[in-house]
């Protein structure tokens, strides 16, 4: 690669910042290694099943993406608008940054809304803010039922499913609640 080139990563979750070490760890110094993400924290999702019984508090699985900039990662909270490939450019909510190369790991969002009445009805650990808010209802209510919904079929849902269900069993033992499937 020629001198002074730009990489702009977007998304500061576990692919976007491990793409960007990686990055930084091959390449010279003359080169830039930037990450936007909307948030100021990395979270480590499969820790949010801890949250949701308790046994990890949010913060201590959350990590502040600034702590990059010490591995020589230019880090910039942003929201991440529009890229414009034709004129290698992205537009975020605060600036329009020039890159040479791109790469994108932007994840993939949850979509309750294609299942009417999903989001008003029931609570998502795919958040942190839902994992406490699961946490709160469960140690509220005990004795409950705990419906678990999930699509699909595919290994990933099934996997999450089993832990989810460890999970809840463990914290839900003795206190009365039953889980349903
Ligand atoms: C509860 C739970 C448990 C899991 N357990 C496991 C496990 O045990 N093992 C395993 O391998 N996987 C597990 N997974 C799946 C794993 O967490 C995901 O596969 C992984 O987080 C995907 O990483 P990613 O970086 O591709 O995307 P993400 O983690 O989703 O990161 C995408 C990033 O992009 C940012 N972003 C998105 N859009 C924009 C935008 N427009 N502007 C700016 N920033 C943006 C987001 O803020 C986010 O930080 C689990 C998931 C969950 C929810």
């Amino acid at each position: 690669m020629q001198k002074n080139k730009t990489i702009v990563v977007l998304g500061g979750g576990i692919s976007g910042i491990v793409a960007a070490r990686e990055l930084r760890r091959h390449l010279g110094l003359s080169h830039r290694v930037l990450l936007i993400d909307r948030q100021p924290v990395f979270s480590f999702f499969p820790s949010f099943l801890w949250v949701m019984i308790g046994w990890r508090l949010p913060e201590v699985i959350q990590k502040s993406l600034s702590l990059l900039e010490k591995h020589g990662i230019e880090f910039r909270q942003a929201v991440v608008e529009e890229i414009i490939f034709e004129k290698k450019q992205v537009r975020t909510n605060r600036e329009i940054i020039d890159y040479d190369y791109l790469v994108i790991a932007m994840g993939a969002e949850m979509f309750t809304e294609r299942v009417p009445g999903l989001a008003d009805a029931s609570f998502t650990f795919y958040t942190i803010a839902g994992a406490v808010e699961i946490y709160n209802n469960i140690k509220q209510n005990s004795g409950s039922r705990i419906a678990i919904v999930y699509r699909g079929c595919h290994i990933h849902a099934r996997l999450l499913h089993t832990r989810l269900r460890f999970s809840l069993t463990h914290f839900v033992n003795g206190e009365g609640s039953k889980i349903a499937k």
